[in-house]
């Protein structure tokens, strides 16, 4: 079976799960291959749901829970978006793809030979100009092209890093797992002016936000 049908099958599984519900999360997950993303020794896996090891001791998370956090994001046309763990960068190209050419998706990876690979990576695909790839600690943010539409944090912390909502937009959204070194909960926060309501969605498992406001 060809990459292709294993990428339709993945999409047509997460919608009967109901991990896909829009069309808009649909189309990028049937349009960004994961495949590119990850080593070439676990390309066979690509499209199984689970996690999978990208190198440096990290993990690309499984598709399931990248169409849920896509989902709760509520991406469209135009936004500006601040990702946090680049990893592989298959998450953020799947963001690029739904915020379209006007639109633009900060990745910020600690790691800098996943950066780098991820951005060539990212040029395979054709959608590197829509992302910025940034070498550093994520729980700063990046203040440069702050403030964001959204933000979405792809590690466990053990709290909202207070420089993540000062560069949030009044009215936008930021999703993180939060929680302990072994359980989070995805947290949905909004933020309108000085007030920020939050949402749990259930139980997750990532790997360590490390910086100034994750662990140490
Ligand atoms: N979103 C990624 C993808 O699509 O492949 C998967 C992310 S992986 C689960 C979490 C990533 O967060 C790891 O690559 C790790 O190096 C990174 N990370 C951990 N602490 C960080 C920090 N303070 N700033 C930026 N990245 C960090």
């Amino acid at each position: 079976m060809s990459h292709e049908e294993d990428r339709a099958r993945m999409v047509k599984n997460l919608q009967r799960s109901g991990y896909v519900k829009s069309k808009e999360v649909a189309e990028a997950m049937t349009a960004v291959p994961r495949h590119v993303f990850v080593p070439r020794r676990a390309r066979g896996n690509a499209y199984a749901d689970r996690p999978l090891p990208i190198g440096e001791g990290q993990t690309i998370s499984a598709p399931h829970m990248v169409a849920m956090m896509l989902e709760k994001l509520d991406l469209m046309e135009g936004l500006k978006v601040l990702e946090i763990g680049g990893g592989s960068g298959y998450h953020a190209a799947l963001a690029a793809y739904m915020v379209g050419e006007e639109g633009l998706v900060v990745s910020i990876e600690r790691i800098g030979a996943l950066a780098e690979r991820a951005r060539e990576v990212l040029k395979e695909t054709r959608l590197e100009q829509r992302v910025v790839m940034v070498v550093g600690d994520g729980s700063l943010g990046w203040e440069k092209k702050a403030p964001y539409d959204r933000i979405f944090i792809t590690c466990a912390s053990p709290q909202i890093p207070p420089p993540l909502m000062d560069q949030l937009k009044d009215g936008g959204k930021l999703l993180i797992p939060l929680g302990s070194l072994h359980l989070q909960t995805l947290v949905l926060a909004l933020k309108k002016g000085n007030k920020i309501k939050k949402k749990s969605y259930g139980g997750c498992m990532f790997v360590p936000l490390i910086g100034e406001y994750g662990f140490s």
